[in-house]
């Protein structure tokens, strides 16, 4: 392998990505654009405005609001009310009902509360119908639903100096004691930016409002009998097009897919869960055994198996086995990371093999094949998304890292050609390295009306990634600041909501009206933060994408967004030998 040239080819690739605007590439889907957000799933109801009071307010039914609802609900602290923009719960997976949409990470440690609600995944990667009724199977047998408020957004926060003040966009102002947020990293669709988007007068969408009304079919893998004879554009090649292609090549009469930039793209291997093999592992508290045994052998800390075996483990597996052949005085870091170049480059190359072995058209494999370190972007794994160029109505349209030049009244411009389309499917993906007040939609005015925006203005600050100084009774459910578990973020939500629900149940049980972090276990956590060598995902090396805030460099801001410096293991264990000391420190209850 020579190493030097692969190397200087990642670099060129990324080097023709890089552009100055980075995010600001994308269009906010406001005024003209506004109706690529409306919700084709849920008629929305009237309903009277709330001015009442309740105990804790979670924004977001996602998992994250399931899951710290439902520890909630065991804690004893009934009275909770969760605000949610969908019609439903579910959030990524109420929004995103795509054909083909699936798990990525193995349903067994994906979906959360499997031993509690007793559901057993159907498949090792289950696909989307099975886990939104999972997210609904949580909301009813926890209760959520009963005071719960739907297809509303929340506009504002305050806290009034014993409570915080809860607006949103269907004229509510109610009182919370408590307030936590998850909001989602991924739950604002974006637009490229790309010149003449409006002026398109065949039909459109984003992936995340997918219209079965247009396309026929649905989201259990019905056929989409209505695009038989269309010529459909699909734009973007990342995870999401790589799980909804396939199924848009059997359907289109002709089907271009625009990428920018390919995907890696490595064997899937689903299957269904063999029931006696399901009630062998499924002793008491095997969920917890299979989460913490995923998070070891994903972030390559000590695991004596691997329960999982997926394309998660498979790369750190192979780093340890490296690292394990070194002689014991050459374990020096600097042969670490040479260890975990190495095996990167191996199944990198492995991947790009992969695409010749498929894909029938060599010109087209070859433009298939990914160019930068397996973690620079969302590692994607699918069976069929290579065959599907092998179908004659199937064309790749590559643009060289250039991406689309132009959308005109009938079709789509690349490489100077316009191919005349009846439709165009946006899979460019979601707003992430904006502003968490932009993307949340409000911002939260805390003690002494400081506003987290101010807070946060050089870069996020938090105990724990949960707690914030100067916002009592406020917690935020998410994975930065934390264990920063990428490959499974249910993981991360589960903790917190478990650690919420103890510290609310504390102050409940103890009479205290208010919790709220120190100014100096926040400046201490965050200096925790800064002594470590920082994220493997967002090198500047990496061609430009969401990991890396598409290559621009966000300072002392970017060096925020990391986990605990001893990774995901380290952090899980942290946090649970902190709840149950139950002296919780660097908190103050007053
Ligand atoms: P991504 O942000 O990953 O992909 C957006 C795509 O649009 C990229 O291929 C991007 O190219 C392309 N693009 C942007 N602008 C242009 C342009 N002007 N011309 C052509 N192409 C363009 O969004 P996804 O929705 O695919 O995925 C988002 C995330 O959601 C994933 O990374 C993953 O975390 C999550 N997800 C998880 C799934 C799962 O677990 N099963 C499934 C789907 C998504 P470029 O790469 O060059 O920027």
């Amino acid at each position: 392998m020579d190493k030097e040239a692969i190397r200087r080819r990642y670099l060129e690739e990324r080097d023709k990505r890089l552009r100055p605007d980075g995010n600001d590439q994308y269009l906010r889907l406001t005024g003209q654009l506004s109706h690529y957000l409306d919700d084709p799933y849920t008629p929305m109801t009237a309903r009277e405005p709330r001015r009442d009071h309740v105990t804790v307010a979670f924004i977001g039914g996602g998992f994250a609001g399931l899951v710290t609802g439902a520890r909630l609900k065991e804690a004893g602290v009934d009275d909770v009310r969760i605000v949610e923009k969908g019609g439903d719960f579910g959030g990524t997976w109420y929004w995103n009902r795509y054909p083909g949409a699936q798990c990525d990470t193995a349903s067994y440690v994906y979906m959360p509360l499997l031993e509690e609600t007793g559901h057993v995944p159907t498949e090792k990667y289950a696909h989307a119908p099975e886990i939104l009724e999972h997210c609904r199977r949580i909301g009813k047998q926890y209760g959520l639903y009963d005071n719960a408020l739907f297809h509303t957004e929340v506009t504002d926060l305050t806290w009034d100096g014993t409570r915080w003040i809860v607006s949103t966009n269907r004229g509510d102002a109610f009182t919370a004691q408590f307030v936590a947020m998850g909001v989602g990293p991924l739950h604002v669709p974006k637009l490229p930016g790309i010149p003449g988007i409006e002026s398109f007068r065949g039909h459109s969408f984003h992936t995340s409002r997918w219209d079965y009304a247009y396309t026929g079919g649905d989201a259990l893998g019905t056929p989409m009998d209505r695009l038989a004879g269309k010529r459909v554009a699909i734009i973007g090649t990342g995870a999401t097009a790589v799980q909804c292609v396939p199924h848009l090549a059997r359907a289109c009469g002709e089907l271009y897919v625009f990428q920018r930039t390919p995907s890696s793209v490595d064997v899937r291997g689903n299957r269904p869960t063999d029931p006696e093999w399901f009630a062998s592992i499924a002793t008491p508290g095997w969920q917890q055994r299979w989460l913490e045994n995923f998070t070891a052998n994903q972030t390559g800390a000590l695991a004596e198996e691997d329960l999982v075996m997926d394309g998660w483990t498979d790369i750190a597996r192979r780093v340890r086995a490296r690292i394990a052949e070194l002689p014991a005085g050459e374990r020096t870091l600097e042969r670490m990371l040479e260890a975990f170049e190495d095996s990167d480059f191996e199944k990198m190359a492995e991947i790009r093999a992969r695409v010749d072995a498929i894909v029938a058209d060599p010109q087209t494999a070859d433009r298939l094949k990914a160019w930068y370190r397996q973690l620079c972007k969302r590692p994607c794994f699918h069976d069929e998304y290579l065959q599907a160029y092998n179908e004659p109505g199937t064309h790749l349209v590559d643009t060289d890292g250039k991406g689309v030049e132009r959308i005109t009244e009938t079709g789509v411009v690349a490489n100077g050609r316009e191919y005349e389309v009846d439709c165009v499917i946006y899979a460019s993906g979601f707003e992430v390295g904006t502003e968490f007040s932009r993307r949340a939609g409000y911002d939260l005015t805390g003690r002494d009306g400081v506003r987290l925006s101010e807070h946060w203005a050089d870069g996020m600050r938090t105990l724990h990634g949960i707690h914030v100084h100067g916002f009592p009774n406020a917690f935020i459910v998410q994975p930065t600041q934390g264990a920063n578990l990428i490959s499974n973020i249910p993981h991360n939500l589960t903790e917190a909501g478990r650690t919420i629900a103890t510290i609310v149940k504390h102050a409940l049980d103890h009479g205290h009206t208010q919790v709220e972090a120190t100014a100096e276990a926040e400046d201490a956590w965050v200096e925790l933060l800064l002594s470590g060598a920082g994220s493997l995902l967002g090198s500047p090396d990496c061609t430009p994408g969401y990991y890396n805030n598409e290559g621009v460099d966000p300072g002392r801001a970017g060096r925020l967004m990391v986990g605990h410096p001893q990774g995901a293991v380290a952090y899980f264990r942290f946090i649970d030998e902190w709840r149950s000391s139950g002296d919780f420190d660097g908190l103050a209850f007053r």
